[in-house]
């Protein structure tokens, strides 16, 4: 791996943030961009997943808003950002698995629409994304425009639905790719309308379709735009 470096020194970090719906190769690009250039990963998804999973496995009621955002503090949500094995605890409970069952996919809007829960959960973003030494991939759906908008590059992944059904349920192992897609648009609705920092393409965001795209050369196309930053062009 080539990156440029002032003399004597080491690169400065850089702060690339990915956003974009559900099912456009967002984490896969973000993990293997971030293992290529040697940057730190967060996975900011999995965060809203594992608050919603706490808020689950306590027994909150989720339609009132009220009761969420009287207990969003509660729970200690704690990030590993090694891209080769992203790690997400709650209270010390590894709940890698759990966060990706079917009623916290059906239940994670809710929760993140709620602007306590996302004034918490974008602090620990900063923080994190602050502390990485070498800097680090944050993907999401409000990064660019929310969390840091002084990203050095921000990315906005799309494809169209039908690609992002067909991701999807490969991932889900032959889970129907009809009812996939009738969720994904509920969930990806939800996520685009909320009041507080929706799921929005910055305006200095560079817009990624890659529903033409393998991984391999979205991960490239990534990669490039990331240099070229560094090397200042
Ligand atoms: O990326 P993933 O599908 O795991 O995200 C799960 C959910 O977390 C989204 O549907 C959205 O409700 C929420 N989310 C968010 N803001 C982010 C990342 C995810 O609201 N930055």
């Amino acid at each position: 791996m080539e990156t440029v470096e002032t003399a004597g020194s080491a690169p400065a970090a850089v702060i690339v943030a990915i956003d974009g719906p559900s099912g456009t190769g967002k984490s896969s690009t973000s993990k293997a961009v971030a293992a290529q250039l040697g940057l730190s990963y967060l996975d900011t998804g999995a965060q809203y997943r594992a608050i919603t999973w706490w808020m689950v496995h306590n027994g909150i009621e989720l339609s009132d808003p009220t009761a969420i955002a009287a207990v969003a503090g509660k729970p200690e949500i704690v990030s590993g950002t090694d891209p080769l094995s992203p790690t997400i605890t709650v209270d010390g409970t590894d709940v890698a698995g759990p966060i990706r069952t079917t009623e916290v996919t059906s239940k994670v809007s809710a929760v993140s629409a709620v602007p306590e829960v996302r004034a918490r959960i974008t602090e620990l973003q900063r923080t994190i994304a602050a502390s990485a030494e070498k800097g680090i991939v944050v993907e999401g759906r409000d990064i660019g425009t929310t969390v840091l908008p002084d990203a050095d590059l921000k990315i906005f992944l799309t494809a169209s639905p039908e690609a992002r059904a067909a991701r999807r349920s490969g991932e889900l192992k032959g889970a129907d790719v009809a009812a996939t897609r009738e969720a994904l648009i509920k969930r990806d609705a939800a996520d685009s309308s909320r009041k507080t920092s929706p799921l929005a393409k910055a305006g200095d965001a560079v817009e990624v379709d890659t529903t033409e795209l393998t991984l391999q050369q979205v991960i490239e196309c990534v990669v490039t735009l990331v240099e070229e930053k560094r090397a200042g062009k």
